[in-house]
């Protein structure tokens, strides 16, 4: 134990602080300053994106109901999709279907996607960031909170130049992690309530120079003959290569997503179970190993999968690929029932379809469980309890393990951040806490921001 004070004497003011500049924070920020609250939003990294862009994560998981028929994530989403559509960085999700080289062949909640390049995702969401009027910090890192009667009342940042605080009349957590409400004591649960353990982490990374007419003929002509619908990807080079000792990753399928970019691909093929992504040393222990295993996938490409032998690296993800850590315990927790129930809530914030999609630490399959058409996700999702001036959004909203295996995507991740955002400055307004907010003039002014929320 060792004690330490230090007297900081930097301090930024803003109405609204967002922590984490992800999905969920670009989300949540251009939507409180939209509604006219001051708002900083601050980044530990150096671009805006989180996991879908220093992730490499992508294509955006589906945005339509599970029939696939109506998209049901518009709003700030659509308008994110659209723009980088117009600058050549992604395809509309409506005119992505399964089945293809966009949606790695998969077909359930894989129609509709949004292919997209992660750099010009960074570009447009700093874009509409700054046009909305808020600001940010990028190298700015939340180090510790200052919180008493469940109230946030300053975070200490470390920036470039030293220590700071700032102090926010809302905060939303958006750090993925629920570094915010953790560190400020709020209850919250970790990984499946069963056991802890946390859905495997994985390292995306890119690939070009694929001879594309060589690889997708042999993809197609081995799904038609082996009839299979969606396919496992490259399951069957996968089965040969380990009878010949070249494959030892816990994984039996490979994610391959095409780019609205000539030659490039995004892999999702490494799989890196029993890690605690809360904690440095897990993380080092999952980024080392994922890199080891980034080159024994690109080795078995080169030897096995027609049209990859001369593939190239083109970038590996610079942070690891988190699916799962903390959620708080809030309001009310969404549960895998209630998703498949299409349970009713008078407070909806968000619509969304995709699949409960879990990843299996051991054996590489996965189990993925198809919702009913849609569900709503409820508003008290994203407030810790008692709260009086947090609001989380993102994947660490308030749910079990299973119902956050299907929130946990993008699309839903920009949903929530929208309507936390849009909360918050109702909050300011109103000088209210999050909580007391109208939810149906929540609601209200969510539709007149294009988005949607069925059976209101
Ligand atoms: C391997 C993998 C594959 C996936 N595949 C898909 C897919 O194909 N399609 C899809 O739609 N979704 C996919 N997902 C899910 C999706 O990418 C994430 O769940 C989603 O992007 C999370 O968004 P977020 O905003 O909640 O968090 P993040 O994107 O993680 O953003 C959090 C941000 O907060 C910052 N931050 C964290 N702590 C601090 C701090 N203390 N101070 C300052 N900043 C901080 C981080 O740097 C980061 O930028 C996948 C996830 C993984 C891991």
């Amino acid at each position: 134990m060792y004690q330490y004070s230090k007297t900081i004497s930097r301090e930024i003011e803003t109405d609204v602080l967002v922590v984490g500049a992800g999905s969920a924070g670009f989300g949540a920020a251009v939507a409180a300053a939209r509604n006219g609250a001051k708002t900083l939003i601050i980044e530990k990294g150096s671009e805006m994106g989180g996991m879908a862009t220093t992730g490499l994560v992508g294509p955006f998981m589906t945005c339509f109901d599970d029939d696939a028929k109506e998209q049901v994530v518009k709003g700030i989403f659509d308008e994110l999709c659209l723009r980088m559509e117009e600058k050549g960085g992604a395809i509309h999700p409506s005119k992505v279907e399964g089945m293809t080289t966009y949606s790695s062949y998969y077909i359930k909640s894989h129609c509709h996607v949004t292919p997209f390049v992660s750099e010009v995702l960074a570009i447009t969401m700093e874009e509409m960031l700054l046009e909305s009027g808020a600001e940010i910090l990028y190298q700015t890192n939340v180090i510790d909170v200052i919180a008493e009667n469940r109230r946030i009342e300053k975070v200490v940042v470390a920036m470039k130049e030293g220590l700071a605080t700032i102090k926010a009349k809302y905060v939303i957590d958006c750090t993925g992690d629920a570094d915010i409400a953790s560190e400020a004591g709020f209850e919250m649960t970790i990984g499946s309530e069963k056991d802890g353990v946390m859905q495997p982490t994985s390292l995306f990374f890119e690939v070009g120079n694929i001879d594309r007419e060589a690889f997708v003929g042999e993809l197609e002509s081995k799904i038609s003959r082996l009839g299979i619908p969606g396919a496992n990807c490259w399951s069957w080079y996968i089965e040969e290569a380990k009878e010949n000792g070249d494959w030892h990753l816990e994984r039996n399928e490979i994610g391959n997503y095409e780019q609205p970019i000539k030659n490039r691909w995004k892999i999702n093929a490494t799989r890196i179970p029993y890690i605690d992504a809360t904690k440095s040393k897990d993380i080092t222990k999952a980024l080392i190993e994922g890199r080891k295993q980034v080159q024994e996938v690109l080795s078995f490409m080169r030897k096995y999968v027609p049209g990859c032998e001369n593939i190239e690296l083109i970038q590996v993800a610079s942070c690891l690929g988190v699916r799962e850590t903390r959620r708080i315990a809030g309001e009310y927790s969404l549960t895998a029932e209630d998703i498949l129930a299409q349970k009713h809530f008078e407070d909806a914030i968000c619509t969304f379809a995709y699949a409960i999609d879990i990843h299996n630490s051991e054996g590489g399959g996965a189990t993925f469980k198809q919702v009913n058409h849609y569900y709503n996700i409820p508003y008290r999702c994203l407030l810790p309890q008692k709260t009086k001036n947090l609001i989380v959004a993102g994947r660490s909203i308030s749910g079990t393990s299973e119902a956050a295996a299907s929130y946990r995507v993008i699309p839903c991740c920009i949903a929530t951040g929208e309507a936390a955002g849009t909360a918050a400055a109702m909050a300011l307004n109103e000088n209210l806490t999050p909580a007391k907010i109208d939810a149906g003039k929540l609601q209200k002014q969510l539709i007149k921001q294009g988005a949607v929320i069925k059976d209101l």
